[in-house]
């Protein structure tokens, strides 16, 4: 096959070397398109690389990837371009995709011209689900599969199976539809799905007033940090949080803040060190993991969790978000991406915490420390090899199942893609606790309910 790859920031190249190894003598060509030119290659490539030094825009998009045919593999790794024309491209001239993020073109996160519910993610997922209508059966293009968005949909469904077998002590069938996950999640009276990731990995060299520090994309991290906060809206919720507000379009699963995530710290558990504060980050997998899990009776909801992102991010990007949040989100002139060698300790956390059910809550995840990311992939961080993870895996399966289409990561078959992925996420841990979000204050504050699990009560 013939490879293009969209963007070479920090997944990209520290995807390249497992590229090479896991589909080795496959990849006859490989075309990388950055506007930033020609990087050194960390892996030697049996095949050719050729660089194109240029920003894919709507104007040069036909014209660049003009060769894509029935046997292109386009990896979307940027920021900035808009998946919904690079799918939409690639279904019509049979190219198979992957992206781990449903990106807009650029400055579509920062218009102030656009309404709060316009620059959601839930109406970026709303685009590409109504261009999902039109391609059924067209070739693979798996949308928003890094590790989250990604895995941790997988995550989830393995984490449904634990609880079902710790509670009732025998295997049933694994469900094998949309609705036996959603019913299954509902017996099992699930209430709130954190993702749930503390990344405790420790800088080298400390963050500087004025330098925006981060284990990944720091335009993307200021990007989606910049979107209103957003979540699943689960149906045990007895009314919306402050400047929540409803969608007037589409599904209607799902609602936002009318403020940026980065802004709003929601209390959440992790086996890294318990209870920690993370911030109401929007994310695809909230929407979408929250939606495949809704129970209907005729066109009547009956069931769905609330699922939203809780993101504890490295101690130097909690300062970089403290700063730029005094800034009024203007950022800061120095940015600096940790790669595996300019971190001292730590690692990433990232897993789904199952909330309400009998057992109280389940985290189910992985932990990667940076040491082990490094000893498997000297261009990572843990936190970039748990993305790779979810590309790699969503890169063998769209291979195995070529024609289905637009495909999110709930519609693929979780075994296969956490089978594929399992090599570069270190330790899968499962973790039972009693913590709640009320439990830890003691009685001293008031509640906003006597649910606990109500989104409110999680929030700080
Ligand atoms: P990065 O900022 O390190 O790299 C992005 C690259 O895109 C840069 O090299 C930049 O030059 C390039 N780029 C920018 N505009 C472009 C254009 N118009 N045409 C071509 N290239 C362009 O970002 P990253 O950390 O490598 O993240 C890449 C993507 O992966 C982002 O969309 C991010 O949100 C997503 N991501 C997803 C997950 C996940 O788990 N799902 C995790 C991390 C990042």
């Amino acid at each position: 096959m013939n490879v293009v790859l969209i963007g070479y920031g920090t997944i990209a190249s520290a995807l390249m070397p497992n590229l090479l190894s896991e589909f080795e003598g496959e990849i006859k060509c490989l075309k990388v398109i950055d506007p930033y030119g020609v990087k050194k290659l960390s892996a030697d490539f049996d095949c050719p690389v050729v660089w194109v030094t240029t920003s894919v825009t709507k104007e040069n998009l036909d014209y660049l990837l003009s060769e894509l045919d029935s046997d292109s593999f386009l990896i979307n790794l940027s920021v900035d371009v808009s998946s919904v024309d690079l799918v939409s491209f690639c279904q019509k001239k049979g190219a198979r995709y992957i992206d781990t993020c449903i990106e807009p073109w650029a400055g579509h996160y920062v218009n102030a011209d656009a309404e709060p519910a316009d620059r959601t993610n839930y109406a970026l997922r709303e685009a590409m689900l109504a261009l999902k209508a039109e391609c059924q059966n067209g070739p693979t293009a798996i949308v928003a599969h890094g590790a989250n968005p990604g895995l941790v949909s997988h995550f989830a469904k393995q984490a449904l199976l634990n609880i079902r077998d710790d509670i009732y002590g025998i295997s049933q069938p694994i469900p094998q539809t949309r609705q036996q996950w959603a019913k299954l999640s509902a017996d099992l009276g699930v209430k709130t799905i954190h993702i749930a990731e503390h990344d405790t990995q420790v800088a080298k060299l400390p963050k500087r007033p004025g330098e925006f520090v981060n284990t990944w994309s720091i335009d993307g991290f200021i990007g989606e940090g910049c979107q209103p906060a957003e979540l699943g809206w689960g149906t045990h919720e007895l009314r919306l949080p402050p400047e929540g507000q409803r969608h007037t379009t589409g599904r209607n699963s799902a609602i936002y803040l009318n403020r940026p995530g980065a802004s709003v710290r929601l209390k959440t558990w992790t086996p890294a060190f318990g209870p920690c504060l993370g911030f109401l980050i929007t994310h695809n997998e909230a929407v979408s993991l929250s939606d495949y899990l809704t129970c209907f009776e005729g066109e009547q909801v009956t069931y769905r969790p609330t699922v939203n992102y809780a993101y504890h991010p490295c101690s130097d990007a909690i300062l970089s978000i403290h700063e730029l949040s005094g800034c009024s989100w203007h950022s800061q002139p120095q940015k600096r991406i940790l790669q595996g060698r300019d971190i001292t300790s730590g690692g990433d956390y990232l897993g789904v915490l199952l909330m309400g059910h009998e057992k109280n809550a389940y985290w189910f995840g992985s932990y990667l420390e940076n040491s082990v990311a490094q000893k498997l992939n000297p261009e990572s961080s843990a936190t970039s090899l748990q993305v790779v993870a979810g590309v790699i895996s969503g890169m063998k399966w769209a291979i195995a199942n070529p024609c289905c289409g637009i495909v999110e990561a709930e519609e693929m078959d979780f075994r296969f893609v956490l089978d594929n992925a399992r090599p570069y996420l270190g330790e899968m841990l499962g973790e039972y606790t009693d913590w709640s979000p009320v439990e830890e204050d003691k009685g001293l504050f008031s509640i906003a309910s006597s649910d606990k699990w109500q989104f409110e009560n999680f929030m700080e």
